[in-house]
């Protein structure tokens, strides 16, 4: 049985290829581990958007191989690293791919079948998590200044609603109460699917009668539409929570970092979403000190709070 530590770092897509990496492996001789436990193998499936971020993956990476065990590096981290032929950590094995998580996969069942060949042993079955996350969409096609994800992981692309459907059936199978949508820019779900929108996928999901509640991890200021409010308001199984990474109240900043985003706008659609929607939890992301912004800047993501 070969013990893999998987570790994951950074944001909730990331947390679903884990996941999904979890349940491709569930017929495999392979047992996963907590963090710091004795592991054959460690994978830090790493985030990259920060030099924080690099900083985390690589001290994990260090750790396992003091310990002995065979450090992979895998997720946005590694695919920077490969595409940009940034000098490579010594003994560890780098496997790109966000999109794509099968070169890891693959990789995983060579040295657990290498391990015991004759000896496949089933694991647990997808843990049970009671608020999973399902990735639904992958990639972004904006080009914010600060951003290193559309290099990382590509342009936008959408998981289509069948799949999406079969994971939802699984976690409520498992017994999930919740189940999170997750995906880079997950407003542009549908966009390759010929006009579809992420209001299809919402009612193909609330029709299944699951019981379950639905949350959107995060929706970028262009997803903010009052048909999204109208099924947050006005379904029992959707969460009345919206997470919008806003980033800046000052327009000169917003223009100053390539986002499509427009203040007096978002602003308007926010206390739109507070009247329509009874009972919001509203969370935003702000950048502060991006280069250039000044205090006048400042205060007015301030006033925009
Ligand atoms: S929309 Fe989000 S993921 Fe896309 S480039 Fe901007 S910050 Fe990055």
């Amino acid at each position: 049985m070969l013990k893999v530590a998987l570790i994951t770092t950074g944001c909730r897509t990331n947390q679903a290829d884990s996941s999904a990496i979890r349940a491709a492996l569930k017929e495999m001789p392979v047992q996963f581990v907590a963090q710091g436990t004795q592991a054959d193998v460690v994978v830090v499936n790493a985030c990259t958007l920060t030099a924080d971020a690099d900083r985390t993956a690589k001290k994990a990476i260090n750790l396992a191989a003091r310990q002995g065990a065979k450090p992979i590096l895998a997720g946005c981290l590694a695919t920077r690293l490969v595409n940009s032929n940034e000098a490579t950590l010594d003994d560890v094995l780098i496997v790109p791919g966000t999109a794509d998580r099968n070169q890891l996969i693959s990789l995983l069942k060579k040295l657990a079948l290498g391990q015991q060949p004759q000896d496949v042993e089933k694991t647990k079955p997808l843990e049970l998590r009671t608020r999973p996350n399902i990735k639904v969409q992958d990639g972004c096609n904006h080009s914010c200044a600060y951003c290193i994800v559309p290099s990382v992981r590509g342009p936008a692309k959408s998981v289509a609603v069948d799949q999406v459907k079969a994971a939802v059936l699984e976690a409520a199978g498992l017994g999930a109460a919740e189940v999170v949508l997750t995906g880079i820019d997950l407003a542009s779900w549908g966009q390759d699917f010929g006009g579809k929108t992420v209001f299809d996928l919402l009612d193909a999901l609330l029709g299944l009668n699951t019981g379950m509640r639905f949350r959107i991890s995060s929706i970028e200021p262009h997803g903010l539409d009052e048909g999204l409010f109208q099924r947050l308001a006005g379904h029992k199984d959707m969460c009345p929570f919206l997470h919008v990474p806003a980033q800046s109240g000052s327009q000169r900043i917003l223009d100053l970092m390539n986002r499509d985003g427009n203040v007096e706008k978002l602003e308007q659609m926010l206390r739109l979403a507070k009247q329509q929607i009874p009972g919001l939890s509203l969370g935003l992301d702000l950048i502060c000190g991006f280069p250039g912004e000044s205090e006048d800047d400042f205060e007015q993501t301030v006033a925009f709070v």
